[in-house]
């Protein structure tokens, strides 16, 4: 028997809780050929989202969700993991679809699974975790097409989030002017330590706006989708590139496309959980090169898996800062 996270629906309702699990309730097959014993995992948007119930991100009941986790292999009988190897999981599914990583195991493919990295701590992966990868991927989305320093200052939105402020520690390591939007100016302090030059209020990008605004970014990261992701694109520079990767503010995208067809805006789609190996093994040999390790900490804090509910509750208030690992391992 071990803890997790169990979510349940039924006649009764929605509910999560915490609750002892039974191994051999864990997947089989491929799906399960490795066996870890989970260090640590994470609490994303996400994760909140299906602790809740507040979206239908989990699709099979009962469910562990988590879509993060690292810790050491106990058994495996996929050829690239030994018993005792550290690993990294994140996305595929797991969480959603398959039981995750809220739990002290975990059956997953191992085919899921990339090696913790050598300069990086089990804890520091969690503190990263999905909402720091996905931030690296916007990045690199940035630097392929062609958005370099000294094009001019780059804009990242829910800058107060985990995906907001893994992408200023990293693009102002990288030498980018960041400017960050928030609905917390009163978290200005935080934001420039994080790497911000300037700090903008949330709600000059959240009304409906212009086809074109002053031209001002050379690329920008957005987490928030909705009129915030229609007024960057409007006010994004000519060649310039939008990464867009979240919905915390709305799922629609009421824009228009002037900013592409006029100024040749790129409009970069960001997925981290089908993400192929190949490319989740450059995200983490970037993250480990590019993250200031003082700054992730900072942005960090951790709980207890008996925590997570009351969190998930106050991660979609708006009044979580950061990234919350969660402590699992007995
Ligand atoms: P967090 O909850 O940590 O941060 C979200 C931030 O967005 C908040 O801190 C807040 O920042 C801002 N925000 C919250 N609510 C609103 C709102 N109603 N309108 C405008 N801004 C809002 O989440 P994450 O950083 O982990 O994730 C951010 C988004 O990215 C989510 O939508 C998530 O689903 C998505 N995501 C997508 C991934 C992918 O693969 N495409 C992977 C990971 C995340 P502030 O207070 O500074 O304004």
């Amino acid at each position: 028997m071990f803890k997790g996270i169990l979510i349940e629906k039924d006649d009764s309702g929605y509910r999560a809780g915490l609750r002892e699990l039974d191994e051999a309730n864990l997947p089989a097959g491929n799906a399960g050929n490795v066996l870890v014993r989970v260090h640590y995992s994470t609490l994303n948007y996400k994760d909140a989202l299906a602790i809740t119930g507040r979206n239908p991100v989990v699709r099979h009941f009962p469910m562990v969700p988590g879509i993060d986790l690292v810790g050491a292999v106990e058994e495996s009988s996929h050829p690239d993991y030994r018993v005792g190897d550290m690993v990294v999981l994140n996305g595929w599914g797991v969480g959603e679809t398959h039981w995750g990583g809220l739990a002290e195991m975990a059956r997953v493919n191992g085919d899921w699974l990339v090696p913790l990295p050598a300069t990086i701590t089990a804890y520091q992966a969690m503190a990263i975790g999905t909402a720091g990868f996905t931030a690296m991927l916007c990045v690199l989305a940035l630097e392929q097409h062609g958005v370099t320093p000294d094009r001019g200052e780059v804009l990242v939105t829910g800058a107060n989030g985990g995906v907001g402020g893994v992408a200023i520690a990293l693009l102002s390591k990288l030498g980018y002017r960041v400017v960050a939007v928030t609905g917390r100016p009163a978290e200005s302090d935080y934001l420039k330590y994080l790497g911000a030059t300037d700090v903008l209020d949330r709600s000059s990008f959240s009304s409906p706006g212009k086809p074109l605004g002053k031209e001002r970014w050379a690329g920008a990261v957005d987490v928030v989708g909705s009129h915030v992701l229609a007024n960057v694109c409007a006010t994004t520079k000519y060649g310039g590139t939008v990464a867009a990767c979240g919905l915390a503010g709305g799922m629609e995208f009421p824009a228009t496309v002037a900013p592409f067809i006029l100024r040749g805006v790129t409009l970069a789609g960001i997925d981290s959980v089908m993400c192929p190996r190949d490319r989740r093994l450059e995200v983490w040999r970037r993250l480990s090169r590019d993250l200031d390790r003082d700054r992730l900490n900072l942005m960090t804090r951790k709980i207890d898996l008996a925590d997570t509910l009351d969190c998930a509750n106050q991660l979609l208030s708006g009044t979580l800062r950061g990234r919350t690992v969660v402590a699992v391992a007995r």
